[in-house]
């Protein structure tokens, strides 16, 4: 259960503060899209998004997108936040993670992964040993049957999860 565990768990990506990041000496912040820094297949960020991504910049945090969705879909939302991307990352392996890494000079214990899902995102997080693995809760129900049937199978490690580790849970969950 440990791999599907994320470290900590936000209500939204925007509450996250950039002294998080500085305590814990993470430089590299890996940013998954869809429902984490906008609803599935949204064109615009999130309100507040832009902001967010405004003061981490300034504190000298570097960001990247990994995402699983279609280039088509990814690049130009990308190009609007102005990241650097990666789509079609076939998370949960790690691969995309540790090259992200590597491509900006961090260590997996100097990055950061955040991303809305348990089997794709924080256990791609888990998979790399020293990432930071950050749930975010989804920001609206996905409709399609293949990503109701994930949601459900999420939902009693979540509970587990917020059972034993209240502490690293951060805002309202709607559990
Ligand atoms: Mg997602």
């Amino acid at each position: 259960m440990a791999l599907l565990y994320p470290d900590w768990w936000f209500e939204h990506i925007t509450r996250i503060p950039v002294e998080f990041f500085k305590e814990r000496g993470i430089r590299l912040l890996v940013l998954d899209v869809d429902n984490t820094l906008t609803t599935h297949n949204n064109p615009t960020p999130a309100p507040g998004v832009m902001e967010w991504l405004s003061r981490m910049k300034a504190a000298g945090i570097k960001l990247t997108i990994l995402s699983n969705n279609h280039a088509e879909r990814v690049e130009p939302f990308a190009r609007l936040l102005g990241l650097p991307f990666v789509a079609g990352a076939a998370k949960p392996l790690p691969l995309g993670l540790k090259r992200a890494c590597t491509q900006f000079g961090c260590t997996p214990a100097q990055t950061a992964l955040i991303g809305d899902q348990l089997f794709t995102d924080i256990l791609c997080g888990n998979l790399l040993p020293g990432v930071c693995s950050v749930l975010v809760t989804m920001q609206e129900p996905e409709h399609s049957w293949f990503f109701r049937q994930k949601r459900r199978l999420e939902r009693p490690i979540l509970r587990r999860f917020a059972r034993q580790h209240p502490r690293q849970i951060i805002g309202e969950t709607h559990l």
